[in-house]
């Protein structure tokens, strides 16, 4: 049975008083739905946010002061590296590291990837709970079905919902997770004060996508492992990243000209951007992120379609690669 959609942005009081929902940037029943689901998966308190950016921002700043310092997991997603950047004005610093190992001492707060994306490389977590630091963990191209940080020491878990969780390209939403009551309703307090809620509908297009997030989470995986060992063994291919679950992966062929002519010479895979949907999708990643990638680097989200036209597809496309 579907969870009903309540659009309405305002709720009578009880007895003069508000009740579980007054007012929709506080909270609304859709919502409040969509985040038990998420809080059950992910085994703490979720809170929805209108994208996965808006949960990261928030996280930081609710949490954290001016002149504190953020560790950021190298190669990790770079609109977080971005968004980072922005608040320098706000006189938040950041350093980077290799997640791999520890983070660094000076560290406020520690934010690592699992996997990281687009290299694939997944967080020390044994590290980063002996650091006295809170620990953030963004686990989009996991999912909760993969990774579940709270349970790995970490005292928050963060989603771009709009990737895997929700799953069909059509809904733009972020999710926190929090180990502990109190983050939780600090974040509450943030969210309702500044307004970064998710819609109703939103939520709604989240739970509808939740409730296939298991077997499309399994379809992918079973796909993507089948492709990353083909793709080891093309000789056009050179490095191919894959943490061995999930539907993310991504691999270089020669340099930026070569992987042009491959992400414009796929059919059924899409050229465009984003991760976790049902349609695979590519994309040569330094047209976002510039040197810090190389650039024959090829980032592949692999959706739903039949493994074997999958690799027929790719594979025409790798003749053009030399
Ligand atoms: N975290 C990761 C790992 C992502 O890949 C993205 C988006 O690509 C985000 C966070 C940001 O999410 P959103 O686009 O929903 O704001």
């Amino acid at each position: 049975m579907s969870a009903p959609l309540d659009r309405s942005t305002t709720w009578p009081y009880e007895d003069g008083r508000p009740g579980a929902f007054s007012y929709a940037r506080y909270s609304s029943p859709t919502v409040a739905e969509a985040e038990r689901r998420l809080g059950e998966l992910d085994g703490g308190d979720a809170l929805l946010f209108a994208s996965g950016m808006a949960a990261s921002t928030a996280i930081v700043l609710a949490l954290l002061s001016p002149g504190q310092t953020i560790a950021l997991a190298e190669g990790a997603y770079y609109g977080t590296g971005v968004m980072l950047d922005e608040l320098e004005r706000w006189g938040l610093r950041h350093v980077e590291f290799d997640q791999t190992g520890p983070p660094p001492r000076e560290a406020d707060l520690i934010w690592v990837e699992a996997p990281s994306n687009p290299f694939l490389t997944m967080p020390n977590f044994d590290a980063c709970a002996d650091h006295p630091a809170p620990v953030v963990c963004d686990a989009t191209a996991a999912t909760p079905l993969n990774v579940r940080p709270l349970e790995l020491g970490c005292d928050f878990a963060v989603h771009s919902a709009t990737k895997f969780l929700a799953g069909h390209d059509d809904a733009l939403v972020g999710v926190v997770v929090c180990k502990r009551a109190e983050d939780a309703g600090r974040l509450l307090e943030f969210r309702s004060r500044t307004g970064p809620v998710a819609s109703a509908d939103t939520a709604w297009m989240l739970l509808r996508g939740l409730s296939t997030l298991e077997v499309r989470v399994a379809r992918q995986t079973e796909s993507a492992t089948k492709i990353a060992h083909r793709l080891r063994a093309h000789r056009a291919v050179e490095t191919v990243r894959y943490p061995g679950f999930g539907g993310l992966l991504s691999f270089d062929v020669a340099d930026a000209g070569a992987a042009r002519r491959v992400e414009t010479a796929t059919r059924l895979i899409v050229n465009m951007t984003s991760l976790g949907g049902v349609t695979s999708r590519i994309e040569a990643r330094a047209r976002w992120e510039g040197a810090r990638v190389p650039p024959g680097l090829l980032r592949l989200s692999i959706g739903l379609e039949d493994p074997n036209e999958l690799w027929v597809d790719l594979e025409q496309a790798l003749e053009r690669a030399s």
